[in-house]
């Protein structure tokens, strides 16, 4: 069996071995997307992360209930208490209610998921469906004297909360440091202090998204509905929180406080951070240019890729990396992750071709500790990935007899081969490695070089020629083998 699972939290910035509060449940938190726009490679690796921690956890006879959430509402641009709305931006833009545009994006963010095979939370809560929870919290942030009231609009007091508590704990900041580094407040502001955020905001005459409240007409701060929503359905303490190291800053950190405000005690007992995602070594933007979208990714549109990459290609890749190290997209690296995710469902196939012996020169429970023990280690999944090669190597040398296997063991290599491949990782096979774009198009060559076939047999040399010559001119190279034929796109 496997080993405790060991992970970093990112409050303590050291590995601790799992124990949930209430085992066997386990409360996963993580921050979902703000549905304002079509979801981008940004959004695929927390998904992917937490997908990968929830099978595991799962499979480990957990019972997890998994909340994501849908930013609907509050997440004002640039991620600061002044601003349009991003939700209300889009809808104005686009001439359309804001609950349209939240449901269209849900519903490609939820498309997108699919085809990357992460699997849908147990809840996923909507911060607009959540308001009186949210005006709740609040209130008691008021009632234990750390927020205040202004101009209709309530702020959290971080200075007041940090005389009795560490703002800034999460992220490792200090509130002197940051007060020093940043502009004064001219008193014409409603904060007392620049570091205070936003718990309920008056909506301007112009905002559409809004509320009643005790205090104005307005809408939630962004940071409030991840803690009314955690402690709605995960309670007042849970397991873990993940999201992006983006959100741990201001994101996270508030939230923290806002349950220590409101309840006496922090909530979260682990908090999980994905390391951001660069492209050819930068930062992805969409100023910079290089800001691709998962449907981009998919049929290969956007200019800076050479070619489509499939949902699987995508998975396998951010897998390929571990969760708290930086990625880079680059075509290269991609082509390769295609290549070698290629090279593990051939060996998963080839299972079916080996001819067991009464001897195994295969370790098989030798691979299945060392893919368990990867996981353990902080959900290790390219060390894991690692050991799943140095299988794929051993299945090939069975096939052609310099390595063996016995029935049994043979069983129990599809077993864990089907567990680690299909059930952690979340990969599934794809008709051809490519996009749904890339498999309709080798379908219809497919299907004229059946009729050349059928031709030939009909010995109606002229059509079969003329589709050989045909597809020719387009640049395909077709071959006549034993089996049928063959074919590739030789430009
Ligand atoms: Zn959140």
């Amino acid at each position: 069996m496997a080993n405790k699972f060991v992970l970093y939290n990112t409050l303590s910035r050291s590995k601790e071995v799992f124990e949930p509060i209430f085992s066997p449940n386990v409360g996963l938190y993580v921050c979902g997307p703000t549905v304002y726009g079509d979801p981008h490679l940004g959004h695929a690796r927390p998904a992917i992360t937490f997908d990968l921690l929830f099978r595991y956890l799962t499979n480990l006879g957990y019972k997890v209930r998994y909340v994501r959430n849908i930013t609907d509402v509050g997440h004002l641009e640039n991620d600061a208490d002044e601003g349009e709305d991003k939700i209300a931006q889009k809808a104005r833009l686009e001439k359309l209610e804001p609950m349209e545009v939240v449901q269209y994006y849900t519903n490609r963010y939820h498309k997108m998921m699919d085809a990357l095979n992460v699997l849908p939370p147990s809840i996923e809560p909507h911060a607009s469906g959540h308001i009186i929870e949210q005006i709740d919290f609040v209130k008691t942030i008021l009632e234990k004297g750390l927020a205040y009231e202004s101009e209709g609009s309530v702020y959290f007091d971080v200075e007041k909360y940090n005389q009795s508590h560490h703002y800034g704990k999460l992220s490792g900041r200090v509130l002197d440091d940051l007060l020093n580094s940043t502009r004064k407040l001219d008193g014409q502001d409603e904060k007392r202090n620049p570091f205070d955020f936003a718990l309920w905001k008056k909506a301007s005459p112009s905002h559409i998204m809004r509320w009643n409240s005790p205090w104005s007409v307005g809408f939630p701060g962004w940071h409030l509905e991840c803690s009314a929503m955690g402690t709605k359905y995960l309670g007042e303490r849970f397991d873990i929180h993940g999201g992006g190291m983006d959100l741990q800053f201001p994101h996270h950190e508030c939230e923290l406080a806002q349950n220590v405000a409101a309840l006496g005690h922090e909530s979260v007992k682990y908090w999980m951070h994905n390391n951001m995602i660069t492209i050819n070594g930068q930062k992805m933007g969409k100023s910079l240019g290089n800001f691709i979208n998962l449907s981009q990714m998919f049929d290969g549109s956007h200019p800076l890729l050479v070619q489509p990459y499939s949902p699987m290609t995508i998975r396998f890749f951010i897998l390929q990396a571990h969760y708290r190290s930086t990625l880079d997209f680059s075509n290269d690296a991609l082509i390769a992750a295609e290549k070698g995710l290629d090279r593990l469902f051939e060996a998963h196939r080839n299972l079916a071709k080996i001819v067991p012996s009464a001897q195994s020169s295969i370790d098989v429970e030798g691979f299945s500790q060392k893919c368990y023990d990867a996981l353990a280690d902080d959900l290790n999944s390219p060390i894991m990935i690692a050991h799943l090669f140095d299988m794929v190597r051993q299945i090939n040398s069975a096939i052609d007899g310099s390595a063996t296997i016995t029935a049994v063991g043979l069983t129990e290599l599809k077993r864990l081969m089907n567990l680690f491949l299909n059930d952690i990782l979340g990969l599934k096979p794809e008709a051809t490695g490519r996009s749904k774009n890339a498999d309709a198009f080798a379908g219809a060559v497919n299907l004229l070089l059946e009729i050349r076939q059928e031709a030939k047999l009909k010995k109606d040399w002229a059509t079969s020629d003329l589709i050989r010559d045909k597809l020719k001119a387009l640049g395909f190279d077709v071959k006549d083998t034993k089996e049928g034929y063959d074919w590739k796109l030789s430009i």
